[in-house]
């Protein structure tokens, strides 16, 4: 994940409000296509022009190319409202940031996110790295509505349950519930990537707690009933996966 800043130069002092308003458009529409990360990219505003600091997947992630119809459109209205085309400089690094899928052609995908993640909820099912969600076929009209909309609620379920205090068990029972709202919507974006990409999607179950080891290991698949464990942990936490449904889970965090 890298940072960037895009600096949109001011050509026309009258059209401030038709600035701020573009350039919030074309946030949002980077943003559902997967191309810029999180909704509170910081904007500061000066005499000549305005700039954004946002967070990106790779150095190149604001290419045109990546872009969808709808981008390509608004970010014609530039010259419009008085903007100049935004010049791009990267600035560095993300410091927290998990390293990008290099696989030639990964084989599989794991729909995987936490409350504190950042960056793309699709990891390859080979190397455990990101997938920019721009490198996948649409999922949605105009991007990845449906994916982000998923993140959102997991990384609410998560908060809640991290947090301790309110809806703790509310959260956790949307994530680690196979029959949950959140488990099904879940599911069902895994099928649809599936499907566009001919390539299996795993979704992961959440795990807390259990009331013995025994009765951990002895965990089975909770869509087909059959024996999930595996003989050791795919990337260091998934202990359980059915092939079969697609599903993972880990051992229960006091058992590990
Ligand atoms: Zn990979
Ligand atoms: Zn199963």
């Amino acid at each position: 994940m890298h940072t960037q800043k895009m600096q949109f130069t001011i050509l026309d002092k009258d059209k401030r409000e038709q600035q701020v308003d573009l350039i919030y458009t074309l946030l949002g529409c980077w943003v559902q296509n997967g191309q810029i990360l999180g909704n509170q990219s910081p904007i500061a505003e000066s005499t000549d022009s305005f700039k954004v600091f946002v967070n990106t997947p790779d150095t190149d992630s604001l290419e045109v190319n990546y872009s969808n119809a709808y981008t390509r459109e608004k970010y014609k209205n530039l010259k419009e409202v008085g903007l100049r085309v935004p010049i791009v400089e990267n600035l560095g690094v993300h410091p927290e940031s998990i390293e990008l899928c290099d696989c030639k052609d990964c084989g599989s995908y794991i729909l995987f996110t936490t409350f504190i993640a950042i960056e793309s909820p699709l990891r390859c099912g080979d190397c455990f790295g990101i997938i920019p969600l721009y490198k996948l076929p649409k999922t949605n009209k105009h991007g990845y509505y449906d994916i982000l909309a998923w993140q959102n609620n997991y990384q609410s379920c998560d908060s809640l349950q991290m947090g301790c205090r309110i809806g703790e068990r509310f959260g956790m029972n949307q994530m680690m519930k196979f029959n949950s709202p959140l488990s099904r919507d879940g599911l069902a974006i895994c099928q649809k990537i599936e499907e566009l990409t001919k390539k299996a999607t795993y979704y992961y179950l959440y795990k807390g707690s259990a009331r013995s080891a025994q009765l951990e290991l002895n965990r089975k698949c909770p869509s087909c009933g059959e024996k999930w464990l595996r003989q050791k942990p795919l990337f260091d936490l998934f202990s359980f996966q059915c092939k079969k449904c697609k599903l993972l889970s880990n051992i229960a965090w006091d058992y590990k």
